[in-house]
């Protein structure tokens, strides 16, 4: 199987499973015109983020790593009608774009964009009202300290995903140095280790290639 193979087998599932959708279809034109790069999430796995968060029944939303807003877009559709998700971006452009993605996806007053390096975002953030679901998705040397103030922002029960954690298959090729895939093995490291962490991680093939996500439940 190929890459093409399961992009025809997302386009399969999505033919079947995902309606026809303008906000996102622009969400990503707009992307696409101000040149934002292709490394959204895929259709079918933003659905699935979609639904996670649904099930978790979450409230409030955490993202890291906005883009152009299309998972956001996902995800805080989500919400019920006071859910709040904030989504940190450190690019001015990207969240520019987000902006006027969530704006025509009807979104804008359940979102809040905090722009900057993720890492001041959080540290500015008081651990008040907890997140119940955290997507990470944002610079891939940065995802251990993510992962921990996801726990320090979130609660018993909060769900914490992180994508991009296989890297078609990188994280077991002892000779690749990529700090990405560096930062991903410490990850792996970290969450096996961490008491409060119960998880595991997915592989997935699709539009987007060879990757995965990690799950993981805050004890
Ligand atoms: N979640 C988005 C989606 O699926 O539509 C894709 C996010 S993209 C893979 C990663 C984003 O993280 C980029 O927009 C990038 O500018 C942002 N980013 C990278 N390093 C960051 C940092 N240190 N703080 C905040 N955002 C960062």
């Amino acid at each position: 199987m190929s890459e093409a193979s399961w992009t025809v087998v997302d386009e399969y599932v999505s033919s079947h499973l995902l309606k026809a959708d303008a906000a996102l279809a622009e969400a990503l034109l707009n992307n696409s015109e101000n040149n934002l790069p292709p490394i959204d999430v895929s259709p079918v796995q933003g659905k699935m983020l979609m639904l996670l968060a649904q099930l978790a029944g979450a409230r409030h939303i955490l993202e890291i790593g906005t883009l152009g807003g299309y998972s956001t877009i996902w995800l805080a559709r989500a919400l019920p009608a006071d859910g709040k998700l904030v989504t940190l971006e450190v690019d001015r452009k990207h969240a520019r774009v987000a902006a006027e993605n969530l704006e025509r996806a009807g979104l804008a007053d359940k979102v809040d964009i905090k722009v900057g390096p993720a890492k001041d975002s959080l540290a500015a953030m008081p651990a008040g009202d907890p997140f119940d679901f955290v997507f990470i998705d944002a610079d891939k040397q940065g995802n251990i300290h993510y992962v921990e103030q996801a726990i320090r922002l979130g609660r018993s029960g909060t769900t914490v995903i992180v994508d991009n954690v296989v890297r078609e298959g990188a994280i077991v090729d002892e000779g690749n140095d990529d700090p990405r895939v560096i930062g991903t093995r410490k990850l792996f490291e970290y969450v096996s280790s961490h008491p409060k962490l119960n998880a595991t991680a997915i592989q997935t093939v699709g539009s987007k290639g060879w990757d995965g996500f990690l799950l993981a439940r805050v004890a």
